[in-house]
């Protein structure tokens, strides 16, 4: 009876000198072990001098090969060492092993691997795991597989762009973020908050590229404005209504609750103070939307007591009774409150003037809303007032590019996705690749195989 098989290696120029075999390493496990030789032609001649060469000495090497029969599989390669005949020079050279992967000691054929179980997603710990290579060189390999797959590729022509920053760590470190909002894509990227990473940027798509462009959106605050206007002044910049209303959020709505409840902490009124507590949500919310959750609240609650608590049953876990309130306590906090009152009232009728699509009548919507909101007098809204007056062509430009910013709301999320998934990338360069190659969606992403 015979009791082995012989496989095909399928390994190019290399001859087997001992069959595998199964060897039990230190930590008690089985591997299978393969020995050979690189049957490469040696250099005849030195490329440095031209006199020939010879074979001086052997050395061998280990290569982390894919698995065999369910083994891991390590090749043993023997490989010559040639050296210049010529005194003085003393050029040396290896012989090279065709079937390794350049830089790494694993075969060509596990770093396709490798590339394959990356591009399909997976993380570096996992391909580590399951294919017993150490995580430095997953890492190594996935930063130049995506370098190559991304530097070549050209973005595509774009007629809106977004221009934002994003928080890079923990800390205060930026990044700054240009996206196609037709289609999300991430079309540069780089450490940076400043008016340099414009300039940047309109460096590596070039003159033809941005010729194309019409509008770009961006946050107030942002300093990108000065470079779009100073290099390329033809190309509209809009404040979209994402950053206003967030804006808005933050600046008067959140800031009169803080100094509200400052006032009420000093006064001694705890009753008001109460009240403001943890409302946050609820200011920031549409009307209608906290009484849909007020319905589904009853719903919810309802249905657990028919289930459960009329019966006497304890709650399954995971679910809960849900305030059915909120309408009702945000009607309160208003009510209690009339500098915020006004300033909830006026977002809606903020959001009312932007919604129109003629230059002029939003020109015209904005300017009354100014008025009424200043008639009001509270310090939040007077400056913010002042912040939309000094921005007030860019907010009113988006009548004619009613450009939606979800796009790059969406890029955000997939950044924060990212740097979770990978818990804090210490290398910057491959966080923002990574990033890049994320934002690539349908044909674009599969497309990598052909980079194998
Ligand atoms: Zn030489």
């Amino acid at each position: 009876m015979k009791d082995s098989i012989t496989i095909k290696h399928e390994l190019p120029c290399f001859c087997v000198t001992k069959e595998p075999e199964l060897v039990r390493t230190r930590t008690g496990k089985d591997i299978c072990v393969t020995m050979g030789i690189s049957t490469v032609p040696g250099p005849e001649r030195c490329p440095v001098c031209g006199s020939p060469m010879h074979r001086h000495g052997k050395r061998s090497m280990r290569l982390h090969d894919i698995d065999l029969l369910g083994h891991l599989h390590i090749i043993i390669v023997a490989y010559d060492r040639y050296c210049c005949s010529c005194e003085g020079c003393n050029h040396t050279q290896m012989q090279e092993i065709a079937f390794k992967e350049p830089g790494h000691s694993i075969t060509r054929r596990m770093g396709r691997r490798i590339r394959t179980r990356l591009n399909c997603g997976a993380g570096i710990s996992e391909t580590a795991r399951s294919l017993s290579v150490h995580p430095s060189v997953i890492y190594e390999i996935d930063k130049a597989n995506l370098k190559a797959m991304l530097d070549g590729v050209a973005p595509p022509v774009c007629k809106y762009i977004g221009i934002d920053e994003f928080k890079l760590h923990k800390g205060h470190r930026y990044a700054t973020v240009v996206t196609d909002l037709a289609t999300g894509r991430v079309l540069f990227l780089e450490a940076g908050k400043s008016k340099e990473q414009a300039y940047h940027f309109f460096e590596v798509v070039g003159d033809a590229w941005m010729r194309h462009v019409k509008a770009v959106s961006m946050d107030m605050n942002a300093q990108y404005d000065l470079a779009f206007r100073e290099r390329w002044p033809g190309i509209r910049i809009i404040y979209d209504h994402f950053h206003l209303v967030k804006m808005y959020n933050d600046t008067v709505l959140t800031a009169i609750r803080r100094r509200k409840q400052q006032e009420m902490l000093e006064s001694g009124d705890e009753k008001g103070y109460t009240l403001l507590k943890n409302s946050r949500y609820l200011l920031l919310s549409k009307m209608d939307t906290l009484r849909e959750l007020d319905r589904q609240a009853h719903e919810n609650n309802a249905r657990l007591h028919e289930m459960y608590l009329d019966k006497g049953r304890p709650l399954p876990p995971g679910e809960r009774i849900r305030s059915p309130y909120k309408e009702r306590r945000l009607n309160d906090i208003l009510a209690a409150n009339e500098d915020l009152s006004v300033c909830y009232l006026l977002l809606e009728q903020f959001n009312l003037a932007y919604g129109v699509t003629s230059i002029t009548e939003l020109y015209k919507g904005m300017k009354s809303w100014m008025k009424l909101a200043r008639q009001s007098a509270i310090p939040e809204l007077l400056s913010f007032c002042g912040t939309i007056e000094r921005h007030l062509m860019g907010i009113v430009y988006h009548a004619k590019f009613p450009i939606s910013s979800g796009k790059v709301e969406g890029v955000n999320n997939l950044i924060k996705t990212i740097r979770r998934k990978a818990y804090g990338f210490r290398d910057t360069e491959y966080f923002l690749l990574k990033i890049k190659f994320a934002s690539l969606r349908g044909p674009y992403r599969y497309k990598s195989h052909t980079f194998l």
